[in-house]
């Protein structure tokens, strides 16, 4: 029989209520004749619970404990619902990650899939089991250990089962209707598209659109997935939601299709360093070890003999997201007290965020970056610091600014006209 997965997001489980109307969905799709693989989150605000009472257990904690803790919402909602469908007298069963298996790297709190077979779940669809519920977000290591995928990791779970059981289509139900052109939630204006690429999808998920994780989008684009985005509240239909789908499967697009942005940016500058070559390697080298995700790097014009210092001298300066940011000043100054890096101040700024437009269209038009600093200019706001590829230009703004500048980005961008 075709294979189905079908992906509810925290609020779409939020409460038994809620499991109630996702099971019914998943019933409708039974009986259409598709085996179905549920995967489901915890239910919303779960998971942020119980980051919470690791970092206040231990602040630098042990990041495989990090994923026993944090794991343990998925499992809940995944027995949840299973009962659930079996009341209904649909034959389901839950699985965790380890069931599976759900083979991934070791690399705890961020593991990448390495295989899913699917051969234990299509024995018990063999056997006449309908419907399998999976723990979404989780996985088990080489050690034998759980492995969480990173928040908004039940997508990628999703978008990895649809690819390992060649699913005809991989549905995430969400409490939004489809991807937009930016959150609703922040501009009113925005609005919803029928398709997106998937490459302008990896972009805006990777500047900071939650609807989608980074590495599903990754997924679904490596295999072909057939990815959909749909609200689990309202009923569905065959044209419900957006399609996330190869270019050449968009007729016509604007230049910017998007503006995402991400609150939880910190900006740190390492005042003083040696101009020399090796200095960024060290200073680099050191955060990734410590296993900060370094995002904007922005290297100052040199000086020489600067207030007595010999030869050349910088500054360093780049942005990681705010929870990072204990760990990247613990790391480096450990790298300073050991001699290994040199700097004289370290200033970090956690009251910044990063607004960024996306767009397939920028590659053949100029233009973009100037219209959307002039947009900034007129709101007053002061880019601090400027990012910019193929199809995308980020800044970094204060973050009081951040709504307004995702708004006059939008109205600028005439994004809420198709
Ligand atoms: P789930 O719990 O279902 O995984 P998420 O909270 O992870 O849901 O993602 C859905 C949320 O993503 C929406 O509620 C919306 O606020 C936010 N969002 C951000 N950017 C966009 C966008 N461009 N289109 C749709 N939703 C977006
Ligand atoms: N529950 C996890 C999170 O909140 C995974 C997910 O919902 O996708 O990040
Ligand atoms: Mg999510």
């Amino acid at each position: 029989m075709p294979v189905l997965v079908m992906k509810f997001g925290g609020t779409s489980v939020a409460t038994l209520d809620r499991i109630g109307r996702a099971a019914k969905r998943v019933a409708v799709e039974v009986s259409k004749g598709y085996d179905v693989i549920v995967i489901v989150s915890a239910m919303s605000g779960k998971t942020n619970e119980l980051v919470g009472w690791v970092n206040e257990t231990s602040p630098f904690y042990d990041a495989r404990e990090y994923d026993a803790v944090v794991s343990s919402g998925e499992n809940v909602t995944a027995g949840l619902m299973a009962l659930t469908l079996q009341e209904m007298e649909v034959p389901a069963r839950s699985w965790q990650g380890w069931q599976v298996p759900l083979l991934t790297t070791s690399a705890h709190g961020a593991a990448r899939i390495e295989d899913i077979p699917p051969a234990n779940i299509m024995q018990k669809f063999g056997e006449g089991m309908r419907v399998a519920v999976v723990a979404g977000f989780q996985g088990i290591s080489p050690e034998g250990r759980i492995t969480t995928l990173g928040r908004g990791g039940s997508d990628t779970t999703a978008v990895a089962f649809a690819a390992a059981f060649e699913a005809e289509r991989c549905d995430i139900y969400t409490d939004v209707d489809g991807v937009y052109t930016t959150d609703p939630r922040v501009c009113a204006k925005a609005r919803k598209l029928d398709r997106i690429a998937f490459e302008e999808m990896l972009e805006l998920a990777s500047l900071g659109a939650k609807v989608l994780q980074t590495r599903s989008v990754e997924l679904a684009m490596r295999y072909n997935v057939k990815l959909r985005v749909l609200s689990s509240f309202e009923e569905p239909s065959d044209e419900a939601g957006t399609l996330v789908c190869g270019e050449d499967q968009i007729m016509e697009s604007n230049i910017v299709s998007g503006v995402a942005f991400s609150r939880e940016e910190a900006k740190v500058t390492l005042v003083t360093i040696a101009d020399q070559p090796g200095i960024a390697a060290a200073i680099f080298g050191t955060l990734a070890e410590a296993g900060v995700n370094v995002d904007m790097i922005v290297q100052n014009v040199s000086e020489t003999d600067y207030q007595g210092h010999e030869g050349r001298v910088t500054d360093m300066t780049f942005s990681c997201p705010t929870d990072q940011l204990k760990r990247a000043e613990k790391a480096l100054e450990a790298a300073r007290d050991a001699g290994r890096l040199k700097f004289d101040q370290l200033w970090a700024e956690t009251d910044v965020a990063k607004v960024s437009v996306v767009g397939i269209g920028m590659r053949s038009h100029a233009g973009v970056a100037a219209k959307m600093f002039e947009t900034l200019a007129t709101e007053n706001i002061n880019i601090k610091v400027i990012a910019t590829s193929e199809i995308k230009i980020s800044v970094l703004i204060e973050r009081k600014y951040l709504e307004l500048a995702v708004q006059a980005l939008h109205d600028a961008f005439e994004l809420e006209r198709a």
